[in-house]
């Protein structure tokens, strides 16, 4: 099924709910072509306008699904139809729990040592008989990546999952995609940090108050500099729908 694409800053975004991008990835893991899925918040979204590889990489995905409060109002600003919000995190979860019915192989790359690891751990007990049939940490050098392009082809997973952060991990999947032959890659940023327990999801309510972008940028300090990416957007996202 193909759904609407809305332009946001030049990146093409799915109008779907979560419902709907489970489905869309289901089939891509049935059609058995590689296939790539992007998650794109509003940081994601200011970086492909000034990074051409990644806004050409997005428009050429599968899948490009809403992730974050922000892409939900630019699209309703600009007076489009954007049911709801389909995190990464979320969808990711999704695919894992449908994956033991579905006798899908799953490959978890990225994330700092034994991060990946523990997610896989985590990932067994809640949804008993997943096959998670590899793991590597997501720190590694230019010339290790043809070997770990191999070491994931032979393993022959249905689904990767590649959490090495925006822009690396789209541009590491879109690279690859061909030589790795995964039906479905798809980014997944933090989430293997969230399933290990080394980082947390924002509570419910932040999350419904549409603060999760906030909750990120205090318990990382780190991150501060990035939570202006957001006032950014939306500035942006005002001046692309004056003209
Ligand atoms: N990461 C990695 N390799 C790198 C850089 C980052 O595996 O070279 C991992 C990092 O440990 C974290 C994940 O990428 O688990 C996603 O980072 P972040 O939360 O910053 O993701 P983003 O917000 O960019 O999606």
């Amino acid at each position: 099924m193909a759904f609407e694409r809305i332009n946001i800053l030049g990146v093409n975004i799915d109008s779907l709910t979560m419902q709907q991008a489970v489905e869309k990835c289901e089939d891509l893991i049935s059609e058995r072509i590689p296939s790539m899925v992007a998650t794109a918040n509003a940081e994601m979204i200011m970086r492909a306008t000034k990074d051409s590889e990644l806004r050409s990489i997005l428009n050429r995905s599968a899948l490009v699904v809403p992730d974050g409060a922000g892409t939900v109002w630019a699209a309703h600003h600009l007076g489009c139809k954007m049911p709801e919000r389909v995190a990464g995190y979320d969808l990711a979860q999704e695919i894992l729990k449908l994956a033991p019915s579905k006798n899908q192989r799953i490959y978890f790359f990225g994330g700092a040592p034994e991060v990946a690891e523990k997610a896989r751990l985590k990932a067994e007990s809640v949804y008993p008989g997943i096959q998670i049939v590899g793991t590597r940490n997501g720190f590694f050098k230019p010339e290790d990546e043809s070997k770990i392009v191999s070491e994931i082809r032979k393993s022959k997973p249905d689904v990767l999952f590649v959490a090495l952060g925006v822009p690396k991990q789209e541009k590491f999947i879109a690279h690859h995609l061909k030589q790795l032959k995964v039906p479905l890659c798809i980014g997944v940023g933090g989430t293997f940090d969230v399933m290990a327990g080394v980082m947390k999801r924002a509570p419910e309510w932040m999350q419904k108050a549409k603060l999760e972008w906030l909750f990120r940028g205090m318990m990382q300090p780190t991150r501060a500099g990035r939570l202006m990416a957001l006032p950014k957007f939306v500035w942006k996202v005002y001046t692309q729908s004056k003209n």
